[in-house]
């Protein structure tokens, strides 16, 4: 399966926060699923509908990824 980027630095890794402002670093596959880098980590509590990226500065939605390098 392949991983989602970032439209702006096409990297593929990406953050996700909880109410108490933890980060969980995720990948997204094409199918647009949400895995923690750390199998054995939960998203329960993250805010799936926002992702910041590693890279650089964007944040936002699973939907505006792209597949293109
Ligand atoms: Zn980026």
């Amino acid at each position: 399966m392949k991983n989602l980027l970032c439209p702006q630095c096409k990297i593929r890794r990406f953050y996700i926060v909880n109410a108490a402002g933890e980060r969980l670093v995720v990948t997204v596959t094409d199918d647009k699923t949400i895995r923690p880098i750390h199998q054995d980590a939960s998203l329960e509590g993250f805010d799936t509908s926002r992702l910041y990226c590693l890279g650089c500065s964007w944040s936002g939605s699973v939907n505006m990824l792209t597949d293109k390098h």
